[in-house]
């Protein structure tokens, strides 16, 4: 047998069960996830045309899914826009005056837009792009710090048909590049500057140099924070102001084909060159409005706080359309948890009542390390829901983050994808918890751990996670490289292949276990990353840990440990004994350290993932591949 063909270990205990309180479950939307989950998958095609009309379309459609394996089309010939449904259908009701956005700034600035004033600079924006002559398919690289704008020229592009390609603000020069050019936008809208923990980021320098070599760049708009303004120069260069100060506040949102594309957007590049990942108007309207709804279980009342930047796929879903589709209160932040101090977010909670807040686990652990005494200056009593997305939540930061935002908040560990558009496994505000389990899969969607083969695994046998039909949120293509996005559907027969490596339970829980690409081989068991540094980090002198596996002569791959200790701790023969030790009685013996190194930071991309990819590269010499994402 392929040694590929084994299935993985899965070495950990299941802990403990969190039951949902009567009252989280007297308010959530779905009550009975089990018996919605049943009616939903008996018939999906049903189940997301209901969902579908809670939206607003120009014309219906005469079939919701249209399969040709592997391309999907949604809600076929239907004519819709999402920024109607993010705007126009709010402002048409009592919704107009209500509060879409609150932004603050890293300078303590704050920018409040109701749905109406939203809908003015959208629709500002959007004419001056038609000014421009772009039409409906034409691209626009959007590089912007976290700033409102951001918000407005997504959705401005949206509006008239245009595609938008954000990329995050913290890129190189020749990683800007690259996306300018792999997406030939027409124009790019860019910043003086971004704050980052205090120190001033330069972006117009950036687009300078990456717009030197891309022939496709007509215009590049300039929002002008600072006074007096960075200079303009070229002839191309426009300031955001001057660019809009004409423009009427109206603009008919385009009535477009449901499958027209929204948005370009790179993934990561955690575990290789990113992918121009392609969604659309019409079904990654329908997942992203459902899943905020439901996991977040939305109400009118609340305030939402995701601390993602829409420079990343999250942003996009849950920032900017997910939640404005609901017509929810969004309050955005930029700036970094801890500056000017650790209590930066708390503070934020505090002051403007947030009750749903949407964050990350390498935040989390960012704040475990600076101590309970921040969390608890604050009055955090306004949390309702809390989320996670981007890596597996080891049991220890969850219980940190269930304990110091009071104990009782359901916790909504997310598991998704740039690819998926949307949240696919999740627990729901009513369903039990396992710390550290993403629990089930969403509403309408089909999610199995199977072998290579496409069989599906026993309980908590490790394999492959893989969701079986298509969702209407699923990405459409990978730009310009229809193969590259075959190869998701292809790798493992009739299923969606999401590259996770993942275990289910007795239960049905889902427990990811790192990616298919860093799974360790040692002596004839396979490994994946996330138990191993759960373990470690389980410890209490460990802030964070990264495994891979390394060429071994007699045991195929021994498993190689890099570890940040939390303050006050230090590097000695004995801690590290203990650390394997430690491992030793959470997993047993197959899955000890055989070498541990204590290090300062750990390679991350600009999303906060750990890209062990280049950790195994630099311990054995090594090409990195693309690193066009890492953080400095
Ligand atoms: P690339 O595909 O370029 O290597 P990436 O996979 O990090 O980058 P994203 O689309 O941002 O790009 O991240 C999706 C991945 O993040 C998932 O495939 C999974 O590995 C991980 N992930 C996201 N949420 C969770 C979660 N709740 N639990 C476990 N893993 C998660
Ligand atoms: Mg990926």
């Amino acid at each position: 047998m392929d040694k590929r063909d084994e299935p993985i270990e899965s070495l950990s205990q299941t802990g403990r069960i969190v039951h949902p309180t009567a009252e989280t479950k007297a308010a959530a939307h779905i009550k009975d996830y089990e018996v919605e989950y049943r009616r939903s998958i008996a018939d999906p095609e049903a189940f997301w045309d209901k969902i579908a009309k809670e939206l607003e379309w120009f014309s219906p459609w005469t079939k919701v899914l249209e399969w040709n394996y592997p391309w999907a089309k949604w809600f076929v010939g239907a004519t819709c826009n999402i920024s109607y449904n993010c705007l126009d259908r709010h402002v048409k009701t009592w919704r107009r005056n209500k509060v879409a956005v609150i932004w603050v700034g890293e300078q303590g600035e704050e920018r409040v837009f109701t749905y109406g004033e939203l809908l003015r600079q959208v629709n500002r924006c959007a004419n001056a792009l038609k000014a421009l002559g772009l039409k409906k398919g034409d691209r626009v690289t959007i590089y912007l710090p976290k700033i409102p704008e951001q918000i407005v020229a997504m959705l401005a592009c949206a509006r008239i048909g245009v595609i938008h390609s954000v990329v995050y603000s913290g890129f190189s020069a020749p990683a800007l590049e690259s996306r300018i050019q792999d997406a030939e936008s027409r124009v790019v809208i860019t910043a003086d500057c971004g704050y980052d923990r205090g120190k001033r980021i330069a972006l117009k320098t950036v687009v300078d140099q990456a717009v030197s070599n891309c022939g496709t760049v007509e215009t590049v708009v300039v929002v002008r924070r600072e006074k007096p303004g960075v200079p303009l120069t070229a002839s191309k260069e426009v300031d955001w102001d001057d660019w809009l100060a004409g423009e009427r506040a109206q603009c008919e949102a385009e009535p477009l084909d449901a499958e027209t594309p929204l948005y370009i957007l790179y993934t990561s590049g955690t575990t290789g060159k990113p992918k121009g990942v392609v969604h659309v108007h019409g079904g990654y309207m329908v997942g992203t409005y459902i899943t905020t709804k439901y996991v977040f279980d939305l109400k009118e009342e609340d305030v939402y706080f995701c601390v993602a930047d829409p420079g990343w796929v999250t942003g996009h879903s849950y920032i900017v359309y997910g939640p404005l589709l609901n017509g929810a209160t969004i309050l955005t932040a930029e700036g970094k948890p801890d500056y000017p101090n650790p209590g930066r977010w708390w503070h934020l909670i505090e002051r403007y009542g947030v009750s749903i807040f949407y964050t990350t686990p390498t935040a989390v652990r960012l704040l475990m390390k600076y101590g309970e005494e921040w969390p608890k200056k604050y009055d955090l009593s306004t949390l309702r829901v809390l989320g996670t997305v981007g890596e597996p939540i080891n049991p220890e930061a969850w219980e940190w983050y269930h304990r110091v935002t009071g104990g009782d908040k359901p916790i909504m560990d997310t598991w998704w994808q740039t690819e998926t558009g949307m949240i696919l496994v999740t627990p729901l505000p009513s369903v039990p918890l396992k710390p550290g389990s993403a629990t089930r899969p969403f509403l309408g969607i089909e999610a199995d751990v199977v072998d290579r083969a496409g069989n599906s695994l026993p309980a908590n046998a490790g394999g492959f996670a893989v969701i079986k039909k298509p969702w209407p949120a699923m990405m459409r293509t990978i730009y310009k490289d229809p193969d590259r996005y075959q190869v998701y559907w292809n790798t493992i027969p009739n299923c969606y292949t999401a590259g996770d490596v993942c275990r289910k339970d007795e239960q049905g829980y889902l427990w990811f276990m790192g990616r298919a690409d860093d799974v360790i081989k040692v002596a004839g068991n396979r490994i994946g990353t996330a138990e191993v540094e759960s373990a470690l980090v389980s410890h209490q002198a460990v802030a964070e840990a990264a495994v891979i596996g390394k060429p071994h002569k007699t045991v195929g791959e021994s498993i190689k440990a890099f570890v940040i200790l939390k303050q006050g701790y230090q590097s000695s023969h004995e801690l590290l004994h203990a650390l394997k030790d430690h491992v030793l009685k959470e997993l047993g013996k197959i899955a000890v350290p055989h070498e541990i190194d204590v290090v300062t930071s750990l390679p991350k991309t600009r999303s906060g993932k750990i890209m062990r990819r280049v950790l195994k590269a630099q311990e054995l010499g090594q090409d990195p591949g693309d690193i066009s994402t890492i953080e400095e």
